[in-house]
């Protein structure tokens, strides 16, 4: 498909809140093409991570309009916006968010299951993710007998399991020391290569210099967006 993977115009968010209606983004307009690898920084609070639920459809905005792959997102019901993030999207959240009682295989198939691919394939499909991200010898064990780095890559390849036109993730080595986030990070660059779409939020200065592209939030305004010049490679 041609045209932008994201496109926000004027998008704008208020919470309710107790003291009334709290506007934390006033006015986003931001466009990301396929195989992009944009990195999202910002002071604590200054919006990205409302940002970021927008675009993963997670949350609407009260302003302004969301086009995912195109199609605007703001009037679509919750069913549909579960369809979409289904069918589009990936998620790496800082805190891995993986099933305490499932193994790894089971974590990273979870999503095909969702999508109904039969039992036998999913289970293949699960192993070669699994694969990619260096796990395979850890299939069968639970989250909490492997590595935070470890459970960070089986919830990206838990993230690729349906095969996402992008995939978004807040803070993605927030919990990790820096060689191990460093590791992730490669995974990243590496995937991004392949052609994968990327969104990360992070407040690491090493961690957005291994993307192609920063842009800067403050106050709930998108402040900077620029390529990044000499990117690192860890
Ligand atoms: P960041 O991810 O950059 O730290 P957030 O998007 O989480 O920023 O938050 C932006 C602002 O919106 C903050 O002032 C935060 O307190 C406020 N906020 C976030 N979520 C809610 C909510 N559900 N209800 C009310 N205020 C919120
Ligand atoms: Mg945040």
């Amino acid at each position: 498909m041609e045209g932008p993977v994201i496109k926000t115009v004027g998008l704008k968010k208020a919470y309710i809140t107790d003291a009334g209606s709290l506007e934390v983004l006033h006015g986003v307009d931001f466009e990301l093409q396929r195989g992009e690898f944009v990195a999202i920084m910002g002071p604590s609070g200054s919006g990205k991570s409302t940002f970021m639920n927008i675009l993963g459809c997670l949350d609407v905005p009260t302003e302004g309009n969301y086009y995912l792959l195109g199609e605007s997102v703001e009037k679509l019901s919750p069913d549909q916006l579960a369809g979409r993030r289904n069918r589009f999207l990936g998620f790496v959240f800082q805190g891995f968010n993986l099933l305490p009682r499932a193994d790894l295989l089971e974590n990273v198939a979870l999503p095909l299951l969702y999508a109904k691919v039969p039992n036998a394939q999913r289970k293949k499909k699960a192993m070669e993710l699994l694969d990619r991200v260096g796990l395979a010898p850890w299939a069968k064990h639970r989250p909490s007998q492997v590595s935070g780095g470890q459970q960070q890559r089986a919830a990206l390849a838990r993230a690729l399991a349906a095969s996402p036109s992008l995939v978004l993730a807040d803070e993605p080595t927030g919990n990790l020391d820096s060689q191990t986030s460093d590791e992730m990070m490669r995974l990243f660059i590496e995937l991004n290569e392949q052609g994968l779409t990327l969104v990360v939020v992070t407040h690491e200065s090493d961690v957005a210099a291994c993307a192609k592209r920063l842009t800067r939030f403050r106050d709930g305004l998108l402040i900077e967006d620029k390529a990044v010049e000499n990117r690192r490679r860890p």
